[in-house]
């Protein structure tokens, strides 16, 4: 990259020698060099060389108000003045965690009234496996341990979270996952339909989860995770007939249903959470990144009624962090909420930016290096083919790397799950800012396919 800001190579030279950064190959990245974001607003992001960049990704699916709202800094500042911190052990509370509880209660599914925080969606999910192995323990049936879940879903990094996840690049580090959690098929029909239709193929991807309740015993299964769209595996929207099977099979059998709201929940689907737009009915929900609109870390746990009620019977939950609920977090929880309700920006979502994301992203169809276009609410997907008939992929080509360097060249965010390039821009997007995507995303494939036969 050409510099011409000096602090750029002075900021690089630091990343150099001290920084270790997530998901990187390190030894690439000194050799690269990071881009170095400075400032944001909007939609947009500035690098340290003043090049200006749409966000498609809202930073890491988080962002959903956009960048550069006062409030949520002002709420952070007032709240660190009055109180800075304190714990919820030891029967204490302060008002804003309580606050944000009731809040939450009051926008999420039916009979879900109760809220554990963590400082992460990763958390969330450690939360979830510790609450749901104690919950059937309190229930007399301490076998019921076994958590389902799915290949290539994604429940963050730590180390339930990473086991939970079904990345297998994840597992193959650190000896993952650990015992007591096991994977089924996903609902991806774009890469492993064959030849069933989408409709056969979300039915039997779904019997996969009654086939390996039977195998296990269901007296050894304690729950099933998903997202309700995969986001990190690629947007993975599931056929219409997935969820409705999905929930068949939930009815029949005896465990809980915990549904990874982490990047659907907070109006990415058009809806507050993602269980509304698939009127699915949880009986635990990992909330996080859109909770605070990244500003500031935190995740939880929203539990519903019947679980608590159990729960309640079970004494001490040994279970918690030391900035579980923390105020300032919590005060900017509650900020960004009240600007989503006031500003009515999930019923916008819903009524005009989703269907019109959707519809323009749907012309990129015509393109000779498109095989599908996909998406839901503010999420979409454009898988990247050589032939459009047989949904075959250029093998060896690193296309999707290809196509990303180039909308980072070229003012846009969109990121890389192989061949698939996947969106999520703020929730706040606007017409206008939605046509800048679209045709820089044009743009890019154009970029990609001629360098493809170069
Ligand atoms: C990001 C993510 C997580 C993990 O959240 P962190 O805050 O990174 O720990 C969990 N589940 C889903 C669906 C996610 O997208």
């Amino acid at each position: 990259m050409t510099s011409n800001n000096p602090q750029t190579r002075e900021w690089q030279a630091l990343s150099n020698d001290h920084h270790l950064a997530p998901f990187s190959d390190f030894k690439q990245l000194k050799e690269k060099g990071p881009r170095i974001i400075t400032t944001a607003k909007g939609v947009y992001l500035w690098d340290s060389e003043g090049n200006k960049i749409l966000d498609g990704m809202a930073g890491l699916w988080c962002v959903a108000i956009g960048y550069g709202r006062d409030e949520l800094a002002d709420a952070a500042a007032k709240q660190m003045k009055e109180l800075p911190y304190y714990n919820l052990f030891f029967q204490t509370a302060h008002p804003p965690v309580l606050e944000l509880s009731k809040a939450i209660a009051d926008i999420a599914p039916e009979g879900m009234n109760h809220v554990f925080f963590t400082g992460s969606g990763s958390e969330g999910n450690d939360t979830m496996l510790r609450m749901v192995r104690h919950y059937w323990a309190i229930k007399g049936q301490p076998n019921k341990k076994t958590i389902i879940s799915r290949v290539n879903g994604y429940h963050g990094s730590t180390v339930a979270g990473a086991s939970l996840g079904g990345m297998t690049y994840m597992h193959e580090q650190g000896d993952l996952p650990i015992p007591g959690i096991v994977h089924i098929p996903q609902p991806y029909w774009f890469g492993e339909g064959g030849d069933m239709s989408p409709e056969e193929f979300g039915v039997w991807a779904a019997n996969q989860l009654e086939e390996k309740i039977l195998e296990i015993g269901v007296d050894n299964v304690g729950a099933f995770i998903a997202e309700p769209i995969q986001g990190a595996g690629g947007v993975i929207v599931p056929p219409e007939s997935y969820w409705p099977r999905i929930k068949e099979i939930l009815a029949k059998y005896d465990i809980l249903f915990v549904a990874d709201e982490v990047i659907c929940g907070f109006g990415r689907t058009g809806e507050w959470f993602g269980s509304d737009f698939y009127d699915l009915k949880p009986d635990m929900m990992t909330i996080a990144k859109g909770l605070t609109s990244g500003y500031i870390p935190m995740g939880g746990l929203i539990v519903r009624d019947e679980v608590v009620a159990v729960l309640n019977e079970g004494g001490d939950f040994n279970h918690g962090f030391t900035y579980s609920g923390h105020p300032v977090a919590a005060a900017v929880a509650l900020e960004n909420i009240r600007i989503m309700r006031d500003e009515k920006i999930i019923e916008r979502v819903h009524a005009e930016t989703a269907p019109y994301l959707q519809k323009r992203l749907r012309e990129l169809n015509d393109h000779p290096l498109v095989g599908e276009v996909r998406g839901v609410g503010l999420l979409g997907a454009i898988e990247l083919v050589q032939d459009k008939a047989t949904r075959a992929r250029y093998v060896g080509k690193g296309v999707g790397m290809i196509c990303r360097q180039f909308c980072f060249d070229n003012g846009l965010i969109m990121r890389a799950v192989g061949d698939t390039m996947i969106i999520a821009p703020p929730l706040v997007i606007s017409h206008a800012e939605i046509d800048e995507l679209v045709a820089k995303a044009r743009k890019c494939l154009d970029l990609t396919l001629s360098a493809l036969q170069g």
